[in-house]
């Protein structure tokens, strides 16, 4: 799960990570109060999206006047905002963010991710921040450091020590610096977060290090533990189909395809999906009903499935061990017959009370398209398709 850029930086300064003095608006007319209440002669105002890249997108701006502060937060609001990191649809900026403006001499670039590699929390970091750094990554890898941190002994003193140095940081900004990169590692393993990204952590005019940035990105199941993480949660920036079908006890993540799938388990998702690959289709959907999917969970699934105005076709694919394919026959009838479907469904079921199954879809007298391997099932969802009929 994500969160916005000042709901990060109040966690972070909790933690003990310097970030600039700012306040929240939901109106211009707020931006520019908020903007008087700071003082000083300018300030930054920032879209608060789900997404980096605003700086380059527009989503971003020095301004030094109030009036300045006004207009362009009257520009933003209600906008969809489309960076490098949205998808062309954009996210909704719905909230913004105000703070006093910094000098900067030097931007720095600090990530903590999760190395599945070395199973580690592994920090990140370049002398080299601010909005090219992917530039960078991609053209002087070399230039990034990069350090793992030892989960039984935590990020050391000399560890943040070495990589302040290796920053070619001077003087007091080591002990700054030291402080930050513990506070981090702090926020991400007490929170369960699996990123925290400063970028930029700026040297201001006064050498001073001060985080003008943060992302913050949670491991969603351990949510459970984190209530006050999870009421971060701002739905406006999530994909509506994700967030619904989530509230419905079912795993969905919206693809490009339109191949719509309707799977138990999740291994059995990705085989499926790579199989309509293999079978020269594109799936529209990851969609993992889970076990003992009962009918009203199946016809919850057609539904959620179907609110992507791209899918052109079902694939039904079930192999029950917790579940009974009767169940799962009988949630697609029911879907078939309340959701009014005309699209074609193909339906594969194996597994646990299968015959009883099969049974139900036959007398159902329903158009369904029945398949008994994977391979059959995945290469009939892409033959039925309307524009292979055509
Ligand atoms: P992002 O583009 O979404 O990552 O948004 P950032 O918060 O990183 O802002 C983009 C860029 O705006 C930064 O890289 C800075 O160069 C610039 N910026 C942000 N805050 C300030 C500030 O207080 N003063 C100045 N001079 N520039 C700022
Ligand atoms: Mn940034």
């Amino acid at each position: 799960m994500d969160i916005h850029e000042y709901q990060a930086k109040e966690i972070l300064a909790k933690f003990g990570v310097p970030v600039p003095r700012g306040g929240l608006a939901n109106s211009p007319e707020q931006a520019a109060y908020r903007a008087r209440e700071l003082g000083g002669k300018a300030w930054v105002v920032k879209a608060q999206v789900h997404a980096g890249g605003r700086g380059a997108a527009g989503g971003v701006k020095l301004c030094r006047s109030v009036d300045e502060v006004q207009t362009f937060a009257a520009g933003l609001f209600g906008k969809l905002l489309v960076t490098k990191q949205t998808d062309a649809n954009g996210k909704g900026v719905y909230r913004l963010w105000v703070e006093g403006a910094s000098e900067i001499a030097q931007e720095i670039y600090l990530g903590f991710v999760l190395d599945r590699k070395s199973e580690r929390i592994m920090i990140v970091a370049s002398a080299q921040g601010g909005m090219e750094i992917e530039d960078l990554a991609e053209n002087a890898p070399d230039s990034l450091r990069r350090m793992t941190i030892d989960p039984a002994v935590g990020l050391s003193e000399f560890q943040a020590r070495e990589l302040a140095f290796s920053l070619g940081l001077k003087g007091g900004q080591i002990a700054q610096m030291v402080s930050i990169l513990r506070a981090c590692y702090r926020a991400y393993r007490d929170l369960d977060a699996v990123m925290v990204e400063i970028n930029p952590l700026v040297i201001t005019g006064t050498g001073d290090l001060v985080a003008l940035d943060a992302k913050m990105s949670f491991d969603t199941n351990a949510l459970f533990r984190r209530p006050e993480v999870a009421e971060l949660r701002d739905r406006s920036q999530e994909d509506p189909r994700e967030s619904t079908a989530g509230d419905h006890g079912l795993a969905y993540v919206g693809l490009d395809g339109d191949i719509g799938c309707i799977i138990n388990g999740a291994g059995l998702a990705m085989a499926t999906m790579d199989m309509i690959k293999l079978a020269g289709g594109e799936p529209a959907n990851f969609l993992d009903i889970g076990g003992g999917a009962s009918p009203e969970r199946v016809v919850r699934a057609f539904r959620t499935v179907l609110a992507d105005a791209n899918v052109s076709v079902i694939l039904v694919n079930i192999f029950a061990g917790i579940n009974r394919c009767d169940w799962v026959a009988e949630g697609v009838v029911q879907a078939y017959r309340e959701v009014g479907l005309t699209l074609p469904v193909v339906v594969r079921l194996a597994g646990t009370n299968v015959e009883g199954g099969k049974r139900i879809i036959q007398a159902s007298g329903l158009p369904l398209i029945s398949a008994d391997t994977l391979a059959e099932a995945a290469a009939a969802a892409v033959a039925a398709r309307p524009r292979n009929a055509a």
